[in-house]
Formats: C-alpha cells, sequence, structure tokens
C-alpha cells in the first residue's frame, strides 16, 4: 500500500487495481486447467504495475510461478518476502551465481559455463540449484539450437548440486505467425520427448506467452508464462483482447495552469503548434521523464471532463500542453485521463501506444519511476486537493 502521502505532491498517479490482475490470472487458469501451471511474468516491475504487489495478487489466484529478467528483480521480490519458486529468464554474470544459489532462484542455462558457475556456487553453499535450459526454435535470442540444447541438457544433469527442472522456448510470432510457432513447437516437442525418452527428468517445459497462451493450445505444455495479459493487456498488436481481460492499470493526472489564448499562439519547445482560434491552453504536470512519450507530441489525447483533447506541441520533460476551444470549462484541479476510461469513453494503453508508434508492453513498462502507484482505490489519491499546489495529506 502507497501510504507515503507526501509523494504526491504532484498529482500524478497510476492505478493499479488488483482485482483485475486476479481477474485474468483465473481466467487464464481457467483456460489452461488444472495440468498446466500458470508462470506470472513480473519482469519490469511488472511491466510498470509494481512486481511486488503483483506477484502476491497473482500466486494468491493460481499461478505457481514468477519470472523476472534480472537477478536482482528476483532477489527484491525474495527481500519482499515471496517464496513462490522464481525463474530468471536473463543470463547473468557468473560472479551472480552466488546470488541466485543465495535466494533459491531459479537460472537460465544457455551454456555448459554458466552451468558450472552455478554448480560451484551451488557446492559452496551446500545447497541445490534449479534450471532450465533454453532452446532457441526461431527467436535467435537466447539459447541452443535444439539439438545443442539437448547436449547441453545431457552435460548439466550430472554436475553436483545443480537439478535440470525445466526446457523452454520463445515465440517471437505468436501474434503473427501461426506456421512458424507450429514449426517451433513441433521442434521443442520433439526435443522435449527425446530428453525424456533418454530419462532426463524435466519436470516443466514450456514454450507459450501470451500469445500462444490464448490462440494456440497445443503450446501450453506444463506451464505457460503470463505476461502482458495478466495486466489486461493485448499482445495482438492493436488488436485488443476480448472484454473477459481486464486492463489494471490507468494514468492519471490533473490540470496545473489554463490560459486563454489569441489565435496565432506557439505553444511549447520549438513552437510546434499555432493556435488556428482563440483558444484555451490547459498544462498537465507529466511529460516524458514520466514515461508519456515525447513522440505523442502532437498526436496524443487525453480525457478532461469526459471530453477528448489533444497534446498540443512538443511534450516537455514534466509537462505538457492540451488544446481546447476558448469557451470550454476546463479548471485547474480537472482530473485528465492519460490511459483509462472517464465518463463512458476510454483511453486503452493500446491507442496510446498506437498514436505514439510502439505496442502497449513499451507504453505501461515506461511509466516513470517517480509516479506513484496507488492500489486497489487506495484512499490516497482521493486526498489530493484539486488545486494541486495546497495538497491535503489524510492517510
Ligand atoms: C516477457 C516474456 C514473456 C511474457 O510475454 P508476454 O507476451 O508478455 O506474455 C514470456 N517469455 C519470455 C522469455 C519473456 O521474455
Amino acid at each position: 500500500m502507497m501510504t507515503d502521502s507526501g509523494a504526491l505532491g504532484r498529482p500524478t498517479w497510476v492505478e493499479v487495481n488488483l482485482d483485475c490482475i486476479a481477474s485474468n490470472v483465473n481466467l487464464a487458469k481457467t483456460i489452461v486447467g488444472d495440468r498446466t501451471r500458470i508462470m506470472a511474468v513480473v519482469k519490469a516491475d511488472a511491466y510498470g504495475h509494481g512486481a511486488v504487489q503483483t506477484a502476491q495478487t497473482a500466486l494468491r489466484h493460481g499461478a505457481s510461478y514468477l519470472s523476472v529478467a534480472l537477478v536482482e528483480e528476483g532477489v527484491a521480490l525474495r527481500e519482499a518476502g515471496i517464496r513462490a519458486p522464481i525463474l530468471v529468464m536473463g543470463t547473468s554474470a557468473a560472479g551472480l551465481a552466488c546470488d541466485i544459489v543465495k535466494h533459491d532462484l531459479t537460472a537460465t542455462v544457455v551454456s555448459y559455463q554458466s552451468a558450472v558457475a552455478l554448480s560451484d556456487a551451488a557446492i559452496k553453499h551446500g545447497r541445490q540449484v534449479k534450471v532450465h535450459v533454453k532452446v532457441d526454435t526461431g527467436m535467435s535470442r537466447l539459447g541452443q539450437p535444439p539439438e545443442e540444447a539437448l547436449k547441453l541438457t545431457r552435460q548439466i544433469v550430472n554436475l553436483p548440486g545443480v537439478k535440470v527442472e525445466g526446457l523452454y522456448t520463445h515465440f517471437p510470432c505468436a501474434d503473427t505467425d501461426m506456421q512458424m510457432t507450429c514449426r517451433q513447437l513441433k521442434e521443442f516437442r520433439g526435443l522435449v520427448l527425446r530428453a525424456r525418452t533418454e530419462g532426463v527428468d524435466v519436470a516443466l517445459c514450456h514454450a507459450a506467452n501470451s500469445a500462444a497462451l490464448i490462440r494456440m493450445p497445443g503450446a501450453r505444455l506444463d506451464m505457460v508464462r503470463l505476461g502482458i495479459a495478466m495486466y489486461g493487456l493485448s499482445p495482438l498488436g492493436t488488436v485488443p483482447l476480448g472484454p473477459e481481460w481486464k486492463p489494471a492499470l490507468s494514468f492519471h493526472t490533473r490540470v496545473s495552469f489554463v490560459k486563454k489564448v489569441r489565435e496565432g499562439t506557439c505553444v511549447g519547445y520549438g513552437s510546434r503548434y499555432i493556435t488556428e482560434t482563440d483558444a484555451l491552453i490547459a498544462t498537465l504536470p507529466v511529460g516524458y521523464a514520466d514515461g508519456y512519450s515525447r513522440s505523442l507530441s502532437n498526436k496524443g489525447e487525453v480525457l478532461i471532463q469526459g471530453r477528448r483533447y489533444p497534446v498540443a506541441g512538443n511534450i516537455c520533460m514534466d509537462q505538457l500542453m492540451i488544446v481546447g476551444r476558448s469557451d470550454d470549462a476546463i479548471e485547474v484541479g480537472d482530473e485528465a485521463i492519460l490511459i483509462g476510461s472517464q465518463n463512458g469513453d476510454a483511453i486503452h494503453a493500446e491507442d496510446l501506444a498506437r498514436m505514439a508508434g510502439t505496442i502497449a508492453y513499451e507504453t505501461v513498462c515506461t511509466i516513470g519511476k517517480r509516479v506513484p502507484r496507488l492500489y486497489n482505490g487506495d484512499a490516497a489519491h482521493r486526498c489530493l486537493n484539486k488545486v494541486h499546489d495546497l495538497p491535503t495529506y489524510c492517510v
């Protein structure tokens, strides 16, 4: 819970509805059934939603594994008291092998040397370290091709202190290319079968991200890696998910200044917007340092009093301006929705992503650290005074 209301001196905040995350995990669980585990992907601070809160919610609602990109992300979850298994999906320097072992993280292995470093660390600490071997079936990012991955697996099953718990691969085009994804899946399943036939006891074989979990029942295997859909956002480019998936995040601010201007008034750095009529310019205390991308300059839209207003001119680091009609009744303190809904209209993260020329993943995970996250209608934001320079603290 956000209790430091002092952090809300500037009325720009994100609300995360953990009930939506719970509902999305439940839905995923219903889709995959009891024999397939759910790994909640909480890398990058849970795509900007807050890793600890998201992980705890996901674990309470059907997820039984977590994954992160970095060792330090895994350590932070352990330090928050989370005991569920955590897979580190990235590779890490050999020097971090001790941290992996000490914090009981599961490592991704892509080479014999990295497995040896983990084995050494495990022996040193008198522990066993779980590893998942990464197989490259077409992403060309991490992992060995199937044949080499099988060889690597055979080599490391005999390393002391190392338990090969999993084999996994990743789909680059599960949202766009079913043929390629099917070919990858077939190759991966073939590899799993061979490993198991040889007696290599790998408990968890996994391949599906959100897109494959939704579109390819055959890819669900022992576990699915549920990322973007857990947040209620679409893995399918600009195609939104059905209404059964609930977006958990909304992004808010309040108008900090309003003025009426004449036709021909220049707005912002570089004067990239010039009013064509007499107009109203409202300033919002949010900018690209908060993750409201500068590529939304002259493109973004916000909701105020249930109406859409366009961003005028270049977005600044900490502020932006929107333009309205000179008779609009916008006032200092009015709430502006950057992502979310207001009076029946909505700006989805996917919409904002499209305007910025990116994908919803980037739109949410780049929302800045200095934007406080409020959880489940946390009362604090309601205490933000309408006049932002007179904050009321009432937690
Ligand atoms: C981020 C990530 C995922 C989650 O993908 P979504 O599209 O967000 O579901 C799954 N697997 C790997 C290896 C990843 O890096």
